[in-house]
């Protein structure tokens, strides 16, 4: 449910990076409200994974700004703000492939010592709850807890990779190509994964070249290309605009 009393929960405000001369993002402005599910989509090498780079401070801002919940975070220093509540998933996943399933869950709770949350929300009995409620939502972790992560399906990485995440509390979840290298049937599965995360309210924006299916999950989407934002409206208007249509969902 959005609620347009509080800041938002993420805004860019006339976003700009460089990559030495090359501008990868040139002004981007954007807004991901409290409980909403946002898509960013774009054909290859629109910046789309250059802007999410910047908000986590994974590639310095040229200009503008990044506020989290109002605040500031420009030039925050990239491991801080797991702690702060905005946790990235990042394309290709980056889950420790010689630790369990288990001990990678347990690695996403770490920042809770140092964070947003109040000290119960990093109790034994806290983390061992979270833990579960990961199991719950993906069942084929909680089948293979004790196998090594590097054993796991594409699939089933990408599915540990959201729920060490997950582990973290996150205010904001910035999910980048998270259907990516998946065959057909995962990917719906990760979309199911996706609506049911938002459904009970964790702020996403999520990053997609499978426009179709980003727009058919989110609230609201921003089309991207060459760096720039050229379109922003409702998930639904999108899906029906005819330029998108052409462009970006194959017709
Ligand atoms: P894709 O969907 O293919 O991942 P994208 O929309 O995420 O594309 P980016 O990866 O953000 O696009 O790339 C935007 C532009 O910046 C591209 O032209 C890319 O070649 C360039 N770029 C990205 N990373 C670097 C880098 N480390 N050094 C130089 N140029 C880069």
């Amino acid at each position: 449910m959005v609620d347009h009393r509080l800041p938002a929960a993420l805004e860019l405000r006339n976003l700009k990076v460089r990559y030495g001369g090359i501008q990868a993002v040139k002004g981007v402005s954007l807004a991901v409200q409290p409980g909403e599910l946002v898509t960013l989509i774009g054909a290859n090498g629109a910046g789309k994974t250059t802007t999410l780079k910047a908000i986590t401070g994974l590639v310095p801002a040229a200009e503008g700004e990044v506020l989290f919940r109002g605040e500031d975070i420009t030039s925050a220093a990239a491991h801080t703000l797991a702690a702060r509540g905005l946790v990235m998933v990042p394309e290709g996943r980056g889950v420790f492939t010689r630790l369990s399933i288990q001990e990678n869950l347990l690695m996403g709770a770490y920042c809770l010592a140092d964070s947003h949350h109040s000290a119960s929300t990093f109790s034994n009995a806290a983390i061992a709850a979270l833990l579960e409620e990961q199991l719950v939502l993906f069942p084929r972790l909680k089948e293979r807890l004790h196998q090594l992560a590097g054993t796991l399906s594409g699939g089933e990485q990408q599915m540990l990779a959201m729920a060490r995440a997950l582990m973290a509390q996150p205010a904001v979840l910035l999910l980048d190509e998270p259907s990516m290298g998946l065959s057909p049937v995962m990917v719906e599965k990760i979309f199911e994964v996706i609506r049911d995360v938002s459904a009970r309210g964790v702020t996403i924006l999520l990053v997609e070249q499978n426009a179709r299916l980003a727009l058919q999950a989110a609230h609201r989407g921003y089309v991207m290309d060459s760096g720039m934002i050229t379109t922003s409206a409702e998930a639904k208007t999108l899906l029906d605009d005819p330029a998108v249509r052409a462009a970006y969902l194959g017709e």
